[in-house]
């Protein structure tokens, strides 16, 4: 069965870092799917006849939007957002750490798993690159809460053999062993994919970066992902790990860790020669925000990234992120740029190409997902504001689509988030089909 779904519909087909105007909008638009796959998308009377025999779901007053991509989240650490006054080594030592050494409880590991996807359906996310845990029951409980779910999610067991604390070592061969048994058991089930992640090159030997390098090479599709650059104290002990590597990047990149598949969070502080060479392999960096601004690591270089040709998208970066909504964190993507030196004046287009398709390509689902192209998977949220709510007084006098996508990303959260759905099914809220 066909159905059209009647809103103010937006999304950006185009990458407005390159085209004018990249934002699509139909203020009285239509979203067309059937068997899960997009039918249709423009405006309703368009889209009704080219439909003729589809059920419509009224939807008027409510902005249908692409499902939200994040492309850096920690599963363990939902618990910890919120812990202030820290910079990153010592907020990892104080607050991250100790949270992560408690999923080895499984049972534990099973709660926060079901609570953090659930999270992540509530934000209107539909596809993420999840940081997961050092345990692999913890893992397992995180791959099974998102099939249940049906949630697009990437994750892979966190692996580290130093530098940390002593319960999240693992030795590298035994980081094989368990990595190869979750790919194995996972990887391509569903909507799962693996990714492999060794936590920072400060955290793994050589050894046991070389490991994870042949485990990205042994097995098709999967991705890669680790944390770079974040911070000038982290920075300065990667060099002395490291003595023999050119900058940070160099770490991976020695052993086999740089490719398309690649997603590096943070890039705050970056070299010239590492923006090169990352753009060269096709990288992205997951860019974080609110993390950056709540750790104070910095402002993120968002025009020297672009003018280098990196890929960029976004990732809510919790628990040092301050909150699993991405247009939250399209708000912090906007801000940080509006205060760093020569930060690039983004627009409403800009963050939802941040939010969604630029996520998508990271991922490697550019002809999945991310926007509503003919073919691609319906996966879409509906954002209807609160009654009496500050976003309805603002959208009732919004005098265009995309200034109205500009205040939700300012001011629409959790509570706006009436309906979320992937490859056409209800992810969100549960129960509604
Ligand atoms: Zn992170």
């Amino acid at each position: 069965m066909t159905r059209i779904v009647r809103a103010q519909v937006a999304h950006t087909p185009l990458n407005p870092f390159v085209h004018e105007p990249a934002l699509e909008a139909f203020e009285d638009g239509a979203l067309a799917f059937s068997g899960g796959r997009i039918v249709a998308c423009g405006v309703f009377q368009e889209v009704c006849a080219a439909c003729p025999d589809a059920e419509v779901i009224d939807a008027r007053g409510a902005v249908l939007l692409p499902g939200f991509v994040d492309c850096h989240v920690h599963y363990p650490q939902i618990g910890v957002i919120g812990s202030m006054g820290l910079e990153l080594l010592d907020w990892l030592r104080l607050r991250a750490l100790p949270q992560e050494v408690r999923m080895a409880d499984e049972s534990y590991a099973a709660l926060v798993a079901d609570r953090f996807v659930r999270g992540l359906a509530a934000n209107g996310t539909t596809t993420a690159l999840v940081f997961g845990s050092h345990f692999t029951a913890a893992q397992e409980a995180l791959f099974s809460a998102a099939a249940g779910l049906g949630l697009r999610v990437a994750s892979g067991l966190v692996v580290s053999d130093r530098g940390l604390l002593p319960a999240l070592h693992v030795a590298a061969e035994t980081a094989y062993e368990m990595s190869r048994a979750l790919i194995e058991r996972w990887h391509g089930r569903g909507l799962v994919r693996y990714a492999v992640s060794p936590r920072f090159s400060f955290s793994c030997s050589e050894e046991l970066l070389d490991v994870c390098g042949a485990l990205g090479r042994e097995t098709d599709g999967l991705l890669i992902t680790s944390h770079l650059n974040e911070n000038a104290s982290e920075i300065e002990l990667v060099a002395e790990l490291f003595p023999w590597a050119r900058d940070y990047l160099d770490s991976y990149e020695r052993h086999g860790l740089l490719g398309a598949t690649s997603v590096f969070a943070h890039d705050v502080h970056p070299t010239y020669g590492e923006l090169r060479r990352l753009a060269a392999a096709g990288a992205t960096v997951a860019h974080c925000p609110s993390s950056n601004a709540f750790l104070g690591s910095g402002l993120f270089p968002l025009r020297g990234h672009v003018e280098a040709g990196v890929r960029v998208a976004l990732g809510t970066d919790v628990g040092a992120g301050t909150g699993l909504s991405m247009l939250g964190e399209g708000l912090a993507a906007y801000q940080a740029q509006m205060l760093a030196p020569g930060g690039i004046r983004l627009g409403p287009a800009h963050l939802l190409w941040l939010a969604t398709a630029a996520g998508a390509a990271a991922l490697g689902l550019g002809d999945e997902v991310g926007d509503f192209t003919v073919g691609k998977s319906a996966d879409f949220v509906l954002i209807r504001p609160e009654e009496r709510s500050t976003l309805a007084a603002v959208l009732e006098r919004s005098e265009s689509l995309e200034g109205a996508i500009g205040a939700v990303f300012t001011l629409a959260r959790e509570e706006s988030i009436a309906e979320v759905r992937v490859a056409g099914e209800v992810v969100w809220p549960a129960g509604v089909s």
